[in-house]
Order: C-alpha cells, then structure tokens, then sequence
C-alpha cells in the first residue's frame, strides 16, 4: 500500500522558495528511526490501526534553511486526503517517540473517520484574513479533535497538554463530531491545525507525491473496522470506535452474518462428519485384532474460493465480497495450506495458494462456465470439504452437487440462478441488504 517517495528535485508546485520536500532516507538516521519506532509505538497502542499505520506516507517539509520562525506549523504532524503524514525535521528530532506515536494514532484517526467529507463548513473563500485560519475550519478541527481524543483518553495513550478534550469546553465526552461542531459555535477556540485530512481544504505545505487513493483507502477502513470488531469480542475497545465499526459494517450486516454463519456452519459439519472418522485406523487396534476402532482425529477444514472472473462481475463487488469470505475463513482456522482459490470465466485457471484476499490474481474476463471451475476443484488434492462460489449466477451449473463437498455460493446479482444442491447467499453490496435461502 505504501509506495516509495519520488520527485527527486522535491519542489511541490503550492510550495514557497527556500521551502523543499525530502524523503525520509534524506533524514539523519537518528530521525528516521524515531519516524519508525514511533509507527511501531503507535501500533501497540491501537493494534487495530496497524494496517492504517503502515499506510501513511511521510512527507517531509525541510523548513531548516527558514530563519525566524518556520512557516508551516506541523507540530500535530497534519495529514491530508491521501494518507501523507507532514513531517518537520526539528519536531521529529525533538518530540519523544510517545508523543509523536500519540500524534500518529490520532490523525491515522482523522483520516478513517471521514473527517474531511463530514466537514460542514463553507469552503474558504479567501475571506480569513491573511495568515489566519478559517473560523469554520477550526471550529471543524476542534470538533473532531474531541470525537478522536476522548476515546484516546479512555484509553491507555496519554494525551499531550494542547490536546483539545470536550471536557475543556464543558462538553460530555462521546459525542459526534457534528455534535460539538453545533455546540461549540461561538466558543473561544485554540487554533489547531490538523491538516487538510481533516476539513478537506487544501494547505500550503500540501505535497502532490504519491499517496493513499479512494479505492485503497476504503479497504484499510474495511480491515480497522473488522479488527476493531474483533477486539470488541475480547472488550476493551473505546465506546466510539465500536460505534464507528458497526456503523461502518452494519448496512451489510444480513450478508455477512449469512455468510459467515453459513461457511461456518459447512465446516463444523465436515468436521463433524469426520471427527471419530472410520477411515484412519487407531493405533489400539493393536490391543483388539479385527476390531477397527474409530480415530479421534480431528481434520483441519479445507476450503477452496471459486471465483467468477468473466466479464459481467463488477470489481469492487467482488473485492468487497472476496475479503468477507477471506475474513471468514481466516477466523475458523483454516490453515494457509488447506486454502485454495481457483479464477474461472470459461475456463478454470491454476489453483492458488494465498491467504490475503489482496494477494489474489485475479485472472480471465471472457464469458462464464462455472461447470469448468467446480470440476478443478473437484481435482484439488487434497479434497477440500467446502467450496464458496463468488459470481453474478450467469452461468451454467452441473446438474448434480460435487461428491463430499459442500458448496456456498456468494450471489452477487439478484437476477443470477443458483443450482438447487447449493447454498446461496446474497450478496448486495449496493442495496445494502442480505438474504439467504
Ligand atoms: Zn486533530
């Protein structure tokens, strides 16, 4: 996700003289270990950001030939839409790594919480006198400062002293960030910055090099809010970060309960129907010749992903739907070995061995012949014990279910069919609704 910096002569086109870009391998080597150990930091703190973590870009501003006072203030290490992280040399060598981790923590936080499309301002005009910041758009940062930082507090990061609370406007914690927006109207506010991943308005200091895009922003929010959800079972997660995830998955809640369960629930019968198997003698059957006694082992569950590739399936569909079922299965304990995923439009193409859903070839956009993809896996050895079919339904199936195995099929168009010895299960990301039959 995270690209290389380029743009060797380092010159942004909103940027003043004397005032460049550098890499992070320009840094002393004392700078860019702290730039790590503070990401590592960071991520202990809030393990379910790790993914979000990684993803920052770091830009740094060289402010260190300005005399006087620097002009860009990044003392918050601001961030902006596409993931970069705006780093001052003098800041980073000075800060403890725990302050810069907390600073880290909390604008990742800006970013995955939609701060910058959620802002309800009016877009700077050029009204705010020179120098000055917009009235809204620090009202807007404030605001979403307290909707970050009072989780953070309840939690075990410490918060630096200029770290805006609601409790320092005699606004309750938890509330929404539109909520103190309103409610902080008129207040006498500090003038903190956060960046333009906040409120969406362009900065001076913002840089063009390569970021974070749309699409895989998205999917870092998809693997916080499954981590978050997870970390919610064992407790302890920030009442607003549990809110925020089920906000974020609720809509699809139906499909993926469904699938979840479904998958779940074909391979607790596979190991149910194997548990006390027949089929591998028992060493005691050295004690009782003739008799074969039943083995109590207990088989790891295979799993193979048939994915429909032709040309009628709609890519964000079936990422969307890939990282479900790769969720799924990574939660009952499918090993890497025992997960196989074969592509197939009118053909079926080499079985793959992968385990992160990011990491699947996707291959072929011809037409569709599932009949071809259920076979190659049928000829998969070892046999996996269920099969989950992704595909929009237009295709031919084979008249009679594969032979000890269970096969679910993800529908990802309403219209599509779904032979008789199969389980379908809906899958609607765009009406946002489930079903399962
Ligand atoms: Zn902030």
């Amino acid at each position: 996700m995270r690209r290389a910096c380029c743009d060797p002569d380092g010159r942004g086109p909103l940027m003043e003289p004397g005032v460049r870009f550098l890499g992070l391998d320009e840094l002393p080597v004392e700078a860019r270990q702290k730039w790590a150990a503070s990401r590592v930091w960071a991520a202990r703190q809030a393990p379910y950001l790790a993914t979000a973590l990684l993803a920052l870009v770091a830009v740094v501003v060289d402010q260190s030939e300005v005399h006087g006072p620097a002009p860009y203030d990044l003392r918050r290490f601001p961030v902006d839409r596409g993931w970069r992280v705006y780093l001052d040399q003098a800041e980073l060598t000075e800060l403890p790594v725990p302050v810069i981790g907390y600073w880290l923590v909390h604008q990742v936080t800006h970013l995955i919480r939609d701060h910058a499309v959620r802002y309800p301002g009016t877009a700077a005009a050029g009204g705010a006198p020179l120098g000055n910041r917009d009235p809204d758009s620090v009202r807007w940062n404030v605001a979403t400062d307290c909707e970050i930082n009072d989780d953070l507090n309840a939690g075990a990061v410490e918060l630096p002293e200029d770290a805006p609370l609601p409790g320092h406007f005699d606004l309750p914690d938890g509330w929404l960030a539109e909520q103190y927006w309103h409610a902080l109207e008129g207040s006498v506010l500090p003038d903190v910055d956060c960046g333009s991943g906040t409120d969406g308005e362009a900065r001076d200091w913002d840089s063009d090099k390569p970021g974070v895009d749309g699409p895989s922003g998205e999917l870092i929010k998809r693997e916080v809010a499954r981590r978050v959800l997870e970390s919610m079972e064992a407790g302890g997660m920030p009442g607003g970060w549990q809110r925020w995830a089920e906000q974020l998955t609720s809509p699809r809640e139906n499909w993926r309960r469904h699938l979840s369960s479904t998958i779940r629930r074909g391979v607790a019968d596979v190991a149910g129907r194997i548990d006390f198997t027949y089929q591998r003698p028992s060493r005691r059957n050295g004690v009782s010749p003739g008799v074969i006694l039943p083995s109590m082992r207990q088989p790891a569950p295979r799993v193979a992903i048939l994915i429909d590739t032709s040309g009628s399936m709609r890519d964000a569909q079936l990422g969307q739907a890939l990282a479900e079922v790769n969720g799924v299965v990574r939660s009952i304990g499918v090993a890497r070995r025992d997960l196989r995923v074969i592509c197939c439009d009118e053909k079926a193409y080499n079985a793959q061995k992968v385990f992160d859903a990011r990491a699947i070839q996707l291959e072929g956009e011809g037409g569709t012949d599932l009949r071809e993809g259920l076979a190659a896996v049928a000829e998969l050895r070892p046999t996996p014990h269920l099969v989950v079919v992704l595909t929009d339904g237009h295709t031919p199936w084979p008249e009679q279910a594969p032979r000890g195995q269970q096969v679910v099929v993800g529908l990802l168009d309403r219209e599509g069919t779904v032979p008789p010895w199969a389980k379908r299960i809906l899958i609607d990301t765009r009406a946002e609704a489930g079903e399962t039959e």
